[in-house]
């Protein structure tokens, strides 16, 4: 029956980070350090948890379709923008992708980057066009612009997964002057990197900024994301999506986690510290992040030989091997909590 599975199924698919527990078992080493997935290693902010324990005693009823206090909750926030929500950021690429690309239509992507776009992409018969990055990683604006002539959408994301590199607001303009598709920027770590993007959102009406509730409100578990779109785009968006979003204890969680500013700013501080230290004492050349990982040159190793020599040391970081169009001597480190940040920091150096 194997034979019935459409062709784009059939590769490899997402590349999940290797279970920590699983290396912990083999080992037999009582304490990890997970370092491979850029989550936040605090718990949720105690606003959050509480608005979602009480959604909970409602879930006998069907969520909002409209998700209404979510959105009122973006709205005091960030202020008056046009907003959509999904099943975490991949929800929301996902959406983004069934309500503009046709089988056979072409989509471009800024590449080493997050495998996820071109999965979704093609699973929608996309034609994928990958766009190299220069050597440092940043983006070069008229490559870019060029390869996306006829491309009804393009993917770029800043800081950028798994280099940590920052695209300037300018470059972006020029970008977004020079496509005549829409532009999906990816920006799952802005709240790292100091740079606001939102007042592109004013001037350009090919623009959508994606955002997720993952890394630094520390709820990957809940699987929540939304996106600024331009105003045209909202109702097809929501055509095009399945008809509930979010349930109802992801979107009050994610209002909690919303207004408890004192969470996301401890968090940001910590990374900022970290981030710091690790570019000063890491052993091996670390790429300058905006995020809350960093990307390390482990040549003459492999980042799968990396991975091994560190795990045997208790701690998980994830080999860069699977991010097309990057060589094969890369590994990506998240900042976690103090403890398994030092224990990296000493296992690097036995490398
Ligand atoms: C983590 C991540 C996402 C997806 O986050 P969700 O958990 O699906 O909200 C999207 N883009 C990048 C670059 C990421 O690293």
């Amino acid at each position: 029956m194997e034979r019935l599975v459409r062709e784009c199924f059939r590769s490899e698919g997402y590349v999940f980070a290797r279970k920590a527990e699983e290396i912990a078992k083999e080992r037999g080493l009582s304490r990890i350090a997970r370092l491979a997935s850029n989550e936040n290693p605090r718990p949720p902010s105690p606003l959050a948890v509480e608005l979602g324990c009480q959604a909970l005693q409602r879930v006998n009823r069907y969520p909002d379709e409209k998700v209404r206090s979510l959105l009122d909750t973006l709205e005091r926030h960030y202020g008056d923008y046009h907003f959509v929500t999904g099943v975490g950021m991949d929800g929301v690429i996902e959406t983004v992708i069934r309500t503009l690309v046709d089988p056979g239509d072409r989509v471009a992507i800024s590449v080493p980057t997050f495998s996820f776009y071109r999965l979704a992409a093609v699973a929608q018969g996309a034609r994928v066009e990958e766009v190299r990055r220069n050597a440092d990683f940043s983006v070069n604006a008229e490559t870019f612009v060029r390869a996306c002539r006829g491309a009804k959408l393009s993917f770029l994301c800043t800081p950028n997964n798994p280099t940590g590199t920052m695209t300037p607001p300018g470059e972006l303009e020029t970008i977004l002057e020079g496509i005549d598709g829409v532009l999906f920027l990816d920006n799952a770590y802005v709240e790292f990197s100091g740079v606001d993007y939102l007042p592109l959102l004013e001037k350009y009406e090919n623009l959508i900024i994606g955002r997720t509730m993952s890394k630094v409100y520390s709820l990957a578990g809940l699987r929540i994301g939304y996106a600024f779109v331009p105003g045209w785009l909202a109702p097809f968006y929501t055509r095009a999506a399945t008809p509930f979003t979010l349930n109802t204890v992801s979107s009050e969680t994610a209002r909690g986690a919303l207004l408890d500013r004192t969470h996301v700013e401890e968090t940001v501080a910590r990374v900022a510290v970290w981030r710091e230290r690790f570019v000063r004492e890491c052993p091996l050349p670390v790429t300058s992040s905006g995020a809350n990982f960093v990307m390390v040159d482990v040549a003459p190793h492999t980042g799968d030989q990396a991975v091994e020599l560190l795990a045997e040391q208790g701690v998980i970081v994830r080999s860069c091997r699977s991010f097309r169009g990057l060589p094969d001597h890369y590994v990506r480190v998240s900042i976690g909590e103090d403890w398994e940040n030092e224990l990296f920091l000493s296992a690097v150096r036995n490398l």
